[in-house]
């Protein structure tokens, strides 16, 4: 089998990746050969689709502190958030905020010049820096760009399906080149794993198709340690019926939320904060409305709360928010500067993911995390809007330097298990891609999100998640009867997807195993039949391990600093 070798490969080339590649090459003076690999080209990944903003300290004169950044943090969090994590997060991100400003992101500006931010939910001072509602756009083409004054090799369109481990420590990755219709095994000193998040679990969701949670399902089988999995953020505003977000920016710059009596009724939820209060808080207030029969009826069942801007005028609308006024126009031929836009919570983010320590560490000697994929656990049970992008952005620069002085160490290459790397081909040639059956994986894929927007959406019991795992159960069964129909080697589409479902199966398992033994409510885990947060049982991250057969559940203790959990209250 074909093996190419760099110093550091890195899977993913969202925010974290590219962010991470820079670092490193700086940091080596362009000496480290780094191999970059995205299972879409790499403009694509779905970091360009970020819109609202990334958050920073950048006014500390005007009454902005680090202080207050980690507070709003970690009550956002709901008190499931490291401290020391965010301690270290809200001093790092505004430097990043200025080395993308010399990279040449065109941030959106105030009148005296300086960088504009907004509000947004959760956030007690206006925070998040902004390039209109394009950020991560312009962020991603000014990281890549950075990147090309650089060398490194692209592997654009290649699928990871498999993380090799030779004596503890990383050897490779098995990757399907789809254009090629090859199986290769990308071996290195040291692995980034930046492969972002898993939306597409869900139905309704704001996730790009190909946003599966692969990474974390590769890792997961490996033998790495999946934490607070069940912390899935509801975003309060996705566009009735396709879920395209519309930016919390919408509601940074002024825009209101109302029900079917015209009421704004986060006064009753979020007296203070309002239609600002963090995500699930909101989305939980619309579900409360929606479902006391006060929503506007949906197509499909996706009954719906209004979204209004229309207030706002049309030059702000047309300046600060020009994304969301094309998409509703394109989409469901609404103008918002004259009428309201159909949202409702919709899937989001994961605050959970793979374990690493505040230095983007895994378990695993010469493997890194950083981005969505992640969880250095400074999002807790419920993650503040544009703390993503910067999270990206800081870890990114973190795990590139780590990596870089890695190294520096002159760190040997593991072999990889040649039988294993087999194996993998075998599985996906000899079998997923030949095998014949009765059943086929698009159809298990879409139930399976259907299952989840049932069975874990904004509002959860444990009777309707462990009928979620006994129906994934019924699943996973029917998915070893599956027949891919193309058969072909070259591009092949349905055996992407076909080993995403895989990948997916199993990450919603996990989610629901570790959701129905949280017998608590917490940040966007909101159980009816526990719905209190407990502290004295419960203050403690989850940790899932793969074990073959149901998945095992650990704890594990949060550090504490500063704040000692209190009612959330906004
Ligand atoms: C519509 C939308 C708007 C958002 N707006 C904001 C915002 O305004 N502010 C904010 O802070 N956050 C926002 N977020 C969240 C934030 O954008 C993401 O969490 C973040 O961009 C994730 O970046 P990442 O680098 O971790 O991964 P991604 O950008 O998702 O990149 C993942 C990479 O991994 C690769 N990959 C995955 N699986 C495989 C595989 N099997 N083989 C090979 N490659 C693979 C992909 O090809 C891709 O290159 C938004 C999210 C969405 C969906």
């Amino acid at each position: 089998m074909q093996q190419i070798t760099h110093d550091v490969v890195i899977l993913g080339t969202g925010l974290a990746g590219l962010r991470a590649a820079v670092e490193i090459c700086m940091k080596t003076r362009g000496a480290a050969d780094i191999g970059i690999v995205s299972k879409v080209q790499v403009m694509r990944s779905h970091s360009v689709c970020a819109e609202g903003g990334t958050a920073a300290v950048m006014r500390p004169e005007e009454g902005d502190s680090f202080e207050l950044h980690a507070w709003d943090t970690v009550k956002g969090a709901d008190f499931l958030a490291d401290q020391d994590t965010v301690d270290r997060f809200v001093r790092a991100s505004p430097d990043e905020i200025r080395l993308l400003e010399h990279w040449g992101v065109p941030w959106s500006r105030r009148e005296d010049g300086r960088i504009m931010q907004r509000p947004f939910g959760g956030h007690s001072f206006p925070r998040a820096c902004m390039a209109a509602d394009k950020t991560g756009f312009f962020e991603m083409q000014a990281l890549y760009d950075t990147l090309l004054k650089y060398g490194f090799k692209r592997y654009d369109e290649c699928f990871a399906t498999s993380l090799l481990l030779d004596d503890g420590r990383f050897a490779g990755l098995t990757l399907y080149d789809a254009p090629a219709g090859e199986f290769f095994v990308l071996r290195g000193k040291t692995l980034l794993i930046a492969s972002g998040g898993l939306g597409n679990l869900y139905g309704f969701t704001t996730y790009s198709q190909t946003v599966t949670g692969d990474g974390q399902a590769i890792a997961y089988r490996a033998g790495l340690a999946l934490e607070d999995p069940e912390f899935l953020q509801f975003h309060p505003t996705g566009l009735v019926p396709s879920g395209i977000l519309m930016t919390e920016g919408c509601r940074g710059e002024g825009g209101y939320l109302r029900n079917s009596k015209g009421e704004r009724f986060m006064e009753k939820y979020a007296p203070k904060m309002m239609e600002l209060a963090p995500r699930d808080i909101v989305s939980r207030s619309e579900m409360t409305e929606i479902l006391e029969g006060r929503g506007f009826p949906g197509p499909d069942g996706l009954d719906y709360i209004q979204l209004d801007l229309t207030h706002l005028g049309a030059e702000r609308i047309n300046k600060r928010l020009p994304l969301i006024r094309e998409v509703c126009m394109k989409f469901l031929g609404i103008d918002p500067i004259a009428e309201p836009i159909p949202i409702r919570p919709v899937a989001h983010y994961s605050m959970g993911g793979i374990e690493a320590d505040i230095d983007g560490r895994t378990r695993v000697e010469n493997i890194w995390a950083a981005g969505e994929v992640a969880c250095h656990s400074m999002h807790g049970a419920n993650r503040l809007g544009c703390n993503s992008t910067a999270e990206c952005l800081v870890w990114g620069g973190i795990t590139g330097r780590e990596i870089a002085a890695y190294l520096g160490k002159g760190p040997k290459l593991n072999e990889p298990p040649e039988r294993m790397a087999r194996e993998e081909e075998k599985r996906i040639f000899d079998g997923l891609l030949t095998q014949s059956g009765t059943e086929n994986p698009a159809h298990i894929r879409r139930e399976l999100r259907a299952l989840m927007d049932r069975h874990a959406g904004v509002y959860r019991t444990g009777d309707s998640m462990r009928e979620g795992m006994n129906k994934i159960a019924e699943l996973k069964q029917r998915f070893r009867r599956i027949a891919v129909q193309d058969k072909s080697r070259i591009y092949n589409s349905n055996l992407i997807q076909t080993l995403e479902t895989a990948n997916m199966l199993e990450l919603a398992e996990v989610l629901l195993t570790a959701g129905a033994a949280r017998e608590e409510s917490r940040g966007a885990h909101a159980r009816t039949d526990f719905p209190k947060r407990d502290d004295e049982k419960f203050l403690a991250h989850s940790m899932v391990y793969c074990t073959g057969a149901a998945p095992r559940l650990e704890s594990k203790p949060v550090t504490i600093t500063a704040w000692k959990p209190v009612e959330r209250k906004y």
